[in-house]
């Protein structure tokens, strides 16, 4: 091998030694150019007193596809203001067992990729990836400049078993994840109000939110001048759930005789809750197809329909007039699943007249709730919940 390596420039005031292949990996072992000064590793101050030598073994960005080991020879500088000190090295954080430039480049690619990946890629343990990628979230959200919500969007998402949720707010002009914690109930959400303070909640106008959910009295409690805001998203999801359903089932029962017919129907589920606009053109016939087979289908389809226009109605008087009509039509059906919906729904009738001065994005939830079930699929693994909750704050960083 080359005497000289000191024109190696990737190791700033160190020389490579030795660089051997051994057991699939790349070692190199460095020592420091003897005409560079040293410094203190605390100050930066010049040393000249070495007080002892140690040889570190630390990781580096992996070469020509294997991973790459330095065996760096380091000194314990006596520096006149802080003592005994490990040598500054300027590509080499103090502790670190990686170099600068590894934890940069496996950091940027959890950006990207699911940390399992990333260790793989780079021959690191998931563990130290995990660091990374938390060290480089938090760096993240603390940049971000502080929030002044005036409108919120409340939610609740089910963490790993199934069992448990988590509750997230975000700022509905912004769309930042402000407040991500476990639970869902009054109590858990507190502490944002807390945090945020009687200003910050005197500036809350709205809030968008389930109208199932336990969050309304606390946003009563907390922000006098809000308006509370059911989400259509919500609305029209349990829809699905509680009556179209129910009548597909149902219209699927008494095809028993018929079973073509049956089938078309029983495999209709996606259609008919799909947005008809979102369908192609063979789509949209298929879905005509059904709901010619069956009438309460039809009704009930087309009532999903008339119940969206609820949120889009332009001015209070329209709202009223389309919300009886919608209540009279739900009534006169026939159709038990839609009348029990009907009445459930009623007692809510302010928090979604509030849609018309309060317009919020609706669109909004339904894309944050895919976005969430992402996320953990790919911090799946981890059962790590601050972690998790780290990923959607920094995945939502807003734009104002
Ligand atoms: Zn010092």
């Amino acid at each position: 091998m080359h005497k000289d390596t000191s024109w190696l420039p990737f190791w700033e005031g160190f020389r490579v030694v030795e660089l051997k292949l051994q057991a699939q990996e790349v070692r190199i072992q460095l020592e420091a150019q003897t005409a560079q000064a040293m410094q203190c590793g605390h100050c930066c101050r010049a040393c000249d007193q070495v007080h002892e030598r140690l040889c570190r073994r630390v990781r580096d960005l992996p070469m020509l596809g294997y991973p790459v080991t330095l065996e760096v020879h380091l000194c314990r500088v006596a520096c006149p203001d802080c003592g005994q000190r490990v040598q500054h090295v300027p590509w080499l954080a103090r502790y670190a067992r990686l170099t600068q430039r590894l934890a940069q480049a496996a950091s940027a690619c959890c950006a990207r990729l699911p940390i399992a990946h990333v260790a793989e890629l780079f021959g690191l343990h998931w563990s130290t990836v995990r660091e990374l990628d938390r060290q480089r979230m938090q760096a993240q959200v603390d940049a971000l400049p502080p929030a002044q919500p005036r409108r919120l969007v409340m939610d609740e998402f089910a963490l790993f078993k199934g069992h448990r949720y988590a509750s997230v707010i975000l700022d509905a002009d912004t769309r930042r994840v402000l407040w991500v914690a476990e639970g869902r109930s009054r109590k858990s959400v507190r502490p944002f109000f807390e945090e945020l303070g009687k200003a910050g909640c005197t500036r809350i106008e709205a809030v968008a939110m389930d109208m199932n959910s336990a969050f309304d009295l606390e946003v009563r409690r907390h922000c006098a001048k809000a308006r509370v805001v059911y989400d259509l998203f919500h609305v029209v999801a349990k829809y699905g759930r509680e009556v179209i359903s129910r009548v597909r089932v149902d219209a699927a029962n008494q095809l028993r005789q018929d079973k073509p017919a049956r089938r078309v129907v029983k495999q209709a589920h996606w259609l008919l809750l799909r947005n008809r606009k979102s369908l192609s053109d063979t789509e949209q016939v298929r879905l005509d197809e059904v709901l010619a087979v069956n009438a309460p289908l039809m009704t009930s389809y087309l009532m999903k329909e008339q119940l969206r226009a609820l949120w889009t109605a332009p001015t209070a008087w329209e709202w009223r007039r389309r919300w009886k009509q919608w209540l009279a039509h739900a009534e006169q059906s026939a159709i038990p699943a839609l009348q029990r919906f009907a009445r459930t729904l009623q007692p809510y009738w302010r928090g979604i007249v509030s849609r018309v001065r309060w317009p919020m994005h609706t669109g909004q939830l339904e894309g944050i709730n895919n976005r969430i079930k992402v996320i953990k699929r790919m911090a799946y693994g981890y059962r790590d919940t601050e972690y998790f909750f780290l990923k959607i704050r920094s995945a939502f960083p807003g734009n104002p």
